[in-house]
């Protein structure tokens, strides 16, 4: 994707959900700019001796309804437009789900998969410190996204508290169990998709149990996902990761076992599909659940799903969405379908700062009570205002987002 569109096409939604709730060009100009951005150079010593300047960042989008909040990314397609988007896309995910929270992402333009295990720590170290007057867990609270995991986060947490001189937990989410993280924090963002999925097959009169699912992407969210659709009695037919696709396959069991001894999906006696094979697929649902720009203007018309579930974050450029809309898909936008991360980030952040830790059983039930309160809502204002689900999400974010900064007024 060309990051430029991925900023074009936040602003293009955002732009879409001013206008249908009747906001003012204040408002406009207040909603559509980024409230802090940084960049930052990371240089790394590799393990050779060597040393490589990296490109750092970190946006918060806005803090007016709480401390910013957002994943960190290594990908080397990272720029400072694209995390200003993926920012953007956080502050309305967190006001929709009705979280504390404003939006932020950052990211280091880099391939994680380059970088042995203490090249990885020192770069996330030497980022975390570059970063470190801007964070903490009443400014800013990064977490786990695209090419990072709760390793990362375990060293972010280190170099925030060995500077701080004391423990300083909240200052990241989707830390390993050990150093204050949450039950059921890993495969949140899965399990969300997996609840998004059921209640577009129940908004469309079609049974889950059994309804065909096609997944792409078998990363964080792409393997959850699968197993949270499986759980709940869907047929998970199809998988792909960034080598391409598989189906007849016998069991996600099979295709991870598969991938951790081997590196990739092609088990034995299943059948290898290219990525667009994949999304045109005749399911009841598919998953989009890699990277940004999967369903544009050339791949949307030969989708053949009902649903759409965006597990990943803007993985829909406009012309993909208009084209959808068109043939009445049912489109479960990123900012509610991949919530399930970011709320349960939410409750770790509760559990480090009451130092009370919950049980897995009440993680699950509280996840699933704010995101079905979300589906609701979005599923109310988009039959109330005759909208596409991605416009009523937006318009419920984008609005909770103006009415606080309404209520707060400008200062001075
Ligand atoms: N990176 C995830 C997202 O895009 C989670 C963010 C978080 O937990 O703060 O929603």
């Amino acid at each position: 994707m060309t990051t430029e569109s991925a900023l074009d096409t936040a602003l293009s939604q955002l732009k879409q959900a001013v206008s249908q709730l009747g906001l003012s060009e204040n408002d406009w100009q207040t909603l559509s700019t980024p409230r802090r951005v940084l960049e930052v150079a990371v240089p790394l010593r590799r393990d050779n001796g060597n040393v490589e300047m990296y490109r750092g960042y970190r946006v918060q989008y806005s803090t007016t309804r709480g401390p910013s909040k957002g994943g960190v990314r290594f990908h080397p397609d990272i720029d400072m437009n694209e995390t200003i988007a993926l920012a953007m896309l956080m502050t309305w995910k967190c006001a929709l789900t009705n979280l504390p929270y404003g939006g932020a992402k950052g990211g280091i333009a880099v391939d994680a998969g380059s970088l042995s295990l203490t090249e990885n720590e020192r770069l996330t170290r030497r980022y975390t410190s570059e970063i470190l007057p801007i964070i903490g867990p009443e400014r800013d609270i990064p977490a786990p996204d695209v090419g990072t995991d709760e390793r990362n986060m375990a060293w972010m947490m280190d170099t925030y508290s060995v500077n701080a001189g004391f423990s300083v937990p909240g200052v990241v989410t989707g830390k390993p169990i050990v150093l204050g993280g949450s039950l059921g924090r890993t495969s949140a963002t899965g399990d969300g998709v997996a609840i998004a999925a059921r209640e577009a097959l129940r908004v469309k009169g079609i049974d889950p149990h059994g309804a065909a699912v096609a997944i792409q992407g078998f990363g964080k969210v792409g393997y959850w996902g699968a197993v949270a659709c499986e759980q709940m009695g869907m047929k998970v037919v199809a998988v792909s990761d960034v080598h391409g696709g598989v189906t007849g396959f016998q069991s996600i069991d099979q295709l991870w076992s598969h991938f951790k001894e081997h590196g990739n999906i092609n088990v034995p006696g299943s059948e290898k599909l290219t990525n667009d094979e994949l999304l045109h697929l005749k399911v009841d649902v598919l998953i989009p659940a890699a990277l940004a720009d999967a369903i544009t203007e050339k791949s949307a018309p030969g989708i053949q799903a009902k649903i759409v579930v965006e597990g990943a974050n803007a993985p829909t450029t406009p012309e993909g969405d208009a084209i959808m809309k068109d043939k009445g898909i049912l489109v479960v936008p990123d900012i509610l379908a991949n919530a399930g991360g970011v709320i349960v980030s939410y409750f770790e952040w509760v559990q480090d700062k009451q130092n009370y830790f919950w049980s897995a059983e009440e993680v699950k039930q509280n996840l699933n009570d704010i995101l079905m309160k979300s589906v609701r809502e979005v599923e109310a204002m988009a039959d109330s205002k005759k909208v596409t689900w991605r416009e009523a999400a937006m318009m419920l974010g984008v609005g909770r987002v103006a009415e606080a900064h309404k209520l707060r007024g400008l200062y001075p």
